[in-house]
């Protein structure tokens, strides 16, 4: 029954993994989700929200405190001025790249991204009838190859769609790589799309630079965040996306007939928790710096090649040491075999050849779950004769 173009995309490995790590009693470091809450006066404002009556249909825009509280926010951390008539508020970060996907594409329009991406966006392109052109990241680093990405644009290139700090791989664009992309767009009149869920995890001193920032692009960029992983409430699904007129303009058109509008209670709630002090900020860094911690030394010592998370949720490993060969397998058996569930790097590539060693593991989990996973996963080398 289902049309053709969203044939290779009718499930998520997240739901199958976690459904696979219940049925198994296994801990869950496949889904990057939290499992403690988010601010306190958060949740206790969008409780209040909601007893205060805040339950209607809120403007199709977003509320104005939100949208004038991201502003205050892109200006407080990258010193970006946005203006707040140029904020539109979706339905989390994944309904504003599929609203931008498909009010700038039109069918056979070229996408290009990287490769491993977030899910959403090869489902979200051939909803669009739009091409996918995807660069591969390799490791150790997850760079990519100037020459793999110049040769990756074409006339009909209409979108570039950045997603730093990187989920799977853990990889932050440096001001360098950004200017490449950015440089690339412009020559080709393409819109940069850029999807910085992350922007607030990011490791070891480093800084994260939207694309925005730099000379001549917020012009040509749609900056795409959210709430979910900044305030550990992936639940509520409320983002935001700011960009030049025209663009947000063309964003809302589509945005309005996928959802209208969402979240009421939450969008106040939000721009209370925004202007949260530097210290939160720092903390929540600091905090998944050593999961990230935790967890890669564990890995490293159960046999695993462990790769360098500069930010995000997510730690990249190579399953090779063990005696494996295949991610999907090994993810497959390990929930039965240690009680740790995982979820492979391949399913998130277009050639799943170039994921196909890759297991990724989500460390946004408590100190205790993290050592117990690590303790589970010493047992994970493959038997040998
Ligand atoms: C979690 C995630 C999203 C989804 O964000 P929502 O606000 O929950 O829609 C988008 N992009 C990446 C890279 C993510 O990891």
């Amino acid at each position: 029954m289902l049309v053709e173009r969203m044939r290779p995309h009718t499930s998520t490995i997240f739901a199958e993994m976690s459904a696979l790590a219940v049925r198994t009693g296994a801990i869950n470091l496949g889904q990057g989700f939290p499992d403690t809450d988010g601010p306190a006066s958060l949740l206790d404002d969008a409780a209040a929200n909601i007893r205060a009556g805040i339950n209607q249909y809120p403007p199709g825009v977003g509320v104005a405190e939100l949208r004038t509280a991201v502003a205050a926010h892109q200006r407080r951390f990258y010193g970006l001025e946005v203006d707040p008539d140029a904020v539109l508020v979706t339905t989390g970060a994944t309904e504003a790249i599929a609203s931008a996907v498909l009010a700038l594409c039109e069918p056979g329009d070229e996408v290009v991204t990287f490769q491993p991406y977030y899910d959403s966006y090869a489902a979200t392109i051939a909803l669009a009838g739009a091409v996918l052109r995807p660069v591969p990241l390799r490791p150790p680093t997850f760079g990519f190859d100037p020459d793999e990405l110049r040769a990756a644009f074409s006339a009909r290139t209409r979108v570039v769609l950045v997603n730093t700090p990187h989920n799977p791989t853990g990889a932050v664009f440096d001001r360098e790589q950004l200017t490449f992309i950015g440089e690339l767009a412009a020559e080709h009149g393409a819109v940069v799309v850029t999807d910085e869920v992350y922007e607030h995890m990011v490791y070891d001193g480093r800084a994260h630079v939207p694309m925005a920032t730099l000379p001549g692009m917020a012009e040509r960029t749609l900056t795409i965040s959210s709430v979910g992983k900044t305030f550990s409430v992936t639940g509520w699904k409320v983002g935001w996306v700011h960009g030049p007129a025209e663009l947000v303009a063309a964003v809302r058109a589509v945005k309005q007939f996928l959802t209208y509008v969402s979240g009421a209670p939450f969008q106040p709630a939000i721009a209370t928790a925004l202007a949260l002090p530097d210290s939160f900020y720092g903390q929540l860094a600091a905090d998944l710096q050593r999961k990230r911690d935790l967890l890669s030394a564990g890995l490293r010592s159960a046999g695993f090649t462990v790769f360098d998370t500069a930010g995000t949720y997510f730690v990249v490993t190579d399953v090779r040491p063990l005696g494996y060969a295949d991610g999907a397998e090994f993810c497959w058996s390990l929930p039965e075999r240690v009680g740790v569930a995982a979820v492979p790097v391949s399913v998130f590539c277009a050639d799943p050849e170039l994921g196909r060693p890759l297991v990724r593991f989500a460390f946004c989990k408590r100190d205790e779950v993290l050592a117990a996973a690590v303790e589970r996963l010493v047992a994970v080398r493959a038997p040998t004769g």
